[in-house]
C-alpha cells in the first residue's frame, strides 16, 4: 500500500515511522511548504498512491482532499476543525466514487468510549440524568471544543439525550488528550473517561484505517473500520 502524508507534524511523523508495521510505505508528503493553498494535489503526485493519511490543519484539509479524491485516492482524515464545511468533503468524495474514513479520534478505547456512551445515554435520558461531555488538551492543540468531545455529544443524541449538552475544554500545559462524558443526578453521577499516553495509538489506528478503506467506496467512520455495533 503506497500512501501520501497530508502534514508531517506530530502526527504525519508518527505514521510513517509505524508505516512498515502495516504494509505500507510512504510515497510522498504533503506540508506547508510543499502545499499552499492546496496546490501539491497534482495528478503527478497522486500517480501510483492508493491512500493519502491527512493530519494537517482544517484549512489545508479543505483545499487538499478534494483534490486528492478527484485523482482517484482515498482519504482517511485525522485532522480536526472542518466539520462544520462536512458537506463539500463529502460531495468531494462521493463525486470522485472513492473510499473516505474520518474520525476525530483513531485510537480504539475512545471509539469504544463513543459507542458505549451512546448506549448508555439510551438507558439514562429518560429518568432525569444531566449530560456533559469535558475534555481536556495541552495546550497547542488549537481547536476547542476538541472534534472527539462533538462526536461523542453527536453518540449522546443519537442515543435519544434530547436536552442540551454542557460541552467544557480546557487547554494548558501538556494535559494528555482526556475526554470524560458524564451523567448527573440527585443521587449519583456516572463518568465515562478515556485518556491517551502515546499518540501512537492514533497513528496505528489511521494506518488500520488506510488499509481498511483501500478499494472500498464511501464515507465511513472507524466505527465501520472496527466493526463497532451495541444496540443496548
Ligand atoms: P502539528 O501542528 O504537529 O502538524 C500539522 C502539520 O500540518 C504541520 O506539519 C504543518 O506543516 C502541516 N500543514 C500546514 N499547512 C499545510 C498544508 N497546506 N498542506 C499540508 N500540510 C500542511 O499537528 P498534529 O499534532 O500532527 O495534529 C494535526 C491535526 O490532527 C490536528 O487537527 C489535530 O487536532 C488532529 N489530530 C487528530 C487525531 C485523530 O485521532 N483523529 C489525533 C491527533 C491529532
Amino acid at each position: 500500500m503506497r500512501l501520501l502524508l497530508v502534514g508531517r507534524g506530530r502526527m504525519g511523523r508518527l505514521v510513517e515511522s509505524l508505516a512498515a508495521d502495516y504494509g505500507a510505505e510512504v510515497a510522498g508528503v504533503l506540508d506547508r511548504a510543499s502545499n499552499a493553498g492546496g496546490s501539491g494535489a497534482t495528478a503527478e503526485r497522486c500517480r501510483g498512491v492508493d491512500v493519502a493519511i491527512d493530519f494537517s490543519t482544517a484549512a489545508a484539509t479543505l483545499e487538499t482532499l478534494p483534490r486528492l479524491a478527484a485523482h482517484g485516492v482515498s482519504l482517511v482524515i485525522g485532522t480536526t476543525g472542518w466539520l462544520a464545511r462536512e458537506a463539500e468533503l463529502r460531495e468531494a468524495v462521493a463525486r470522485a466514487g472513492v473510499g473516505a474514513v474520518v474520525a476525530a479520534n483513531f485510537s480504539l478505547g475512545a471509539n469504544v468510549l463513543e459507542a458505549v456512551s451512546e448506549s448508555a445515554a439510551r438507558l439514562l435520558s429518560a429518568d432525569g440524568y444531566s449530560a456533559f461531555v469535558h475534555e481536556a488538551h495541552h495546550s497547542a492543540k488549537q481547536d476547542a471544543p476538541s472534534g472527539t468531545a462533538l462526536a461523542l455529544r453527536r453518540a449522546l443524541e443519537r442515543g435519544g439525550y434530547a436536552r442540551a449538552i454542557d460541552v467544557a475544554s480546557t487547554r494548558a500545559g501538556f494535559i494528555p488528550g482526556t475526554h470524560t462524558v458524564g451523567f448527573d443526578a440527585q443521587a449519583e453521577t456516572l463518568e465515562l473517561r478515556h485518556t491517551v499516553r502515546d499518540r501512537a495509538t492514533f497513528a496505528r489506528g489511521a494506518l488500520a484505517a488506510a488499509r481498511w478503506v483501500r478499494g472500498r467506496k464511501g464515507w465511513f467512520t472507524m466505527r465501520d473500520v472496527l466493526g463497532l455495533t451495541l444496540t443496548s
